[in-house]
């Protein structure tokens, strides 16, 4: 089955091409897919016989709202998808005074184990594909009728082991026929995956990249991510410090702020002695609790921040949103699983 979704349009028009169809079907179809139609049929301007070849011949992804919750207190939305095949992912809307955000998965579950992580408890079932990444923010405009000015990829999975799915939404999304979001109102997040970060880097993309530190330190590292254990921060930093020479793009730093773990005035110094030298930012972000980890949130979140401040670092707190919903991603997908269901392939995972 074709995934018409997931093509750019001249990729479309060799496939109508082949077809003996006109080019200017490719457009049509483009713009059709990307205004989230449920079937080949609500493609209206196209030949009824070719609707119904695509329909034979094509798949077409419809995300179904599972669950949605939204926030008494902000209007945050949280949708819990079904995707085709049974798995769920999760989306995230925010509004903020500049225009609301979409918060996007980019995998099934996720294999970085980092410890504080809800997302990756059940580890990776599999990748999404472009059109599935491109569907959390087409369906949530067309499910909540807001207009999504900003993306951020930083659900369920890790962007950069799904690297060429990834990179292609990127292009789908940023194309003028269809949602037309600019790079640099995306960002995309990263546990550090060193190779990767590289990669990007040579394509010189305007969006924002935001690195998942979270600890100064090899051993704290190493301890909350896994993934740490085959890189090491000093590899770490010197690729994010190439990253910056590259795209002259100036990284944002994540640290989850983890009570008794990387609070320390000392951790905070050994973080302002890292970023010495290299325009970089810090988001501080509160521990969101886990019912299965024992990692509880710090409590000297101000404190960390006026201290990295006063060593000339640049450390925002980021605001909770979505405080009463469980807005971090990855919790409902979990409780769903947990809550155990019949027909899901996620059953057996946990
Ligand atoms: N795989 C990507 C995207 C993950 S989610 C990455 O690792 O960056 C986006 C951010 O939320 C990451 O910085 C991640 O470490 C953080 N995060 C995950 N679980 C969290 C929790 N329980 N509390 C606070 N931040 C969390």
């Amino acid at each position: 089955m074709t995934d018409l979704k997931s093509m750019m349009p001249e990729e479309l028009e060799v496939y109508f091409k082949e077809l003996g169809q006109p080019r200017f079907r490719a457009m049509q179809v483009f713009r059709w897919l990307h205004q989230g139609v449920e079937s080949f049929s609500e493609m209206t301007n196209l030949p009824h016989a070719l609707r119904e070849r695509l329909e034979t011949e094509c798949v077409l992804t419809v995300p179904r709202v599972e669950r949605k919750q939204v926030s008494k207190l902000d209007g945050t939305i949280k949708y819990l998808w079904r995707l085709g095949d049974g798995n769920c992912v999760e989306t995230v809307l925010m509004r903020y005074k500049h225009g609301n955000t979409v918060c996007v998965s980019s995998q099934v579950g996720c294999n970085m184990g980092c410890v504080f992580c809800a997302s990756t408890l059940g580890g990776k079932v599999r990748d999404l594909t472009p059109a599935e990444i491109l569907d959390q923010v087409i369906f949530t405009e067309k499910d909540s009728g807001e207009t999504v000015s900003n993306i951020v990829m930083m659900g369920i999975g890790e962007p950069l082991d799904n690297f060429d799915h990834v990179l292609r939404f990127l292009s789908l999304i940023n194309h003028p026929d269809g949602m037309n979001i600019g790079m640099r109102h995306i960002s995309l997040s990263t546990c550090g995956l060193v190779k990767k970060i590289d990669k990007l880097a040579q394509l010189g993309l305007q969006l924002t990249l935001s690195v998942s530190l979270h600890a100064p330190d090899d051993e704290t590292r190493s301890q909350l991510m896994p993934v740490n254990r085959a890189v090491g921060v000093d590899l770490l930093m010197d690729t994010c410090r190439r990253y910056f020479e590259t795209t002259g793009r100036r990284i944002s730093y994540e640290y989850a702020m983890v009570e008794a773990v990387n609070d320390s005035d000392e951790q905070a110094d050994r973080l302002a002695e890292l970023l010495r030298g290299q325009p970089g930012h810090v988001n501080l972000i509160p521990l969101n609790e886990v019912a299965e980890s024992p990692l509880k949130p710090s409590r000297r979140v101000r404190q960390f921040q006026q201290r990295l401040e006063s060593r000339g670092v640049t450390a925002t707190v980021r605001r909770k949103l979505g405080g009463d919903i469980d807005a971090s991603c990855g919790q409902l997908r979990r409780r769903r699983i947990l809550e155990g269901e019949t027909h899901t392939p996620e059953e057996g995972l946990t």
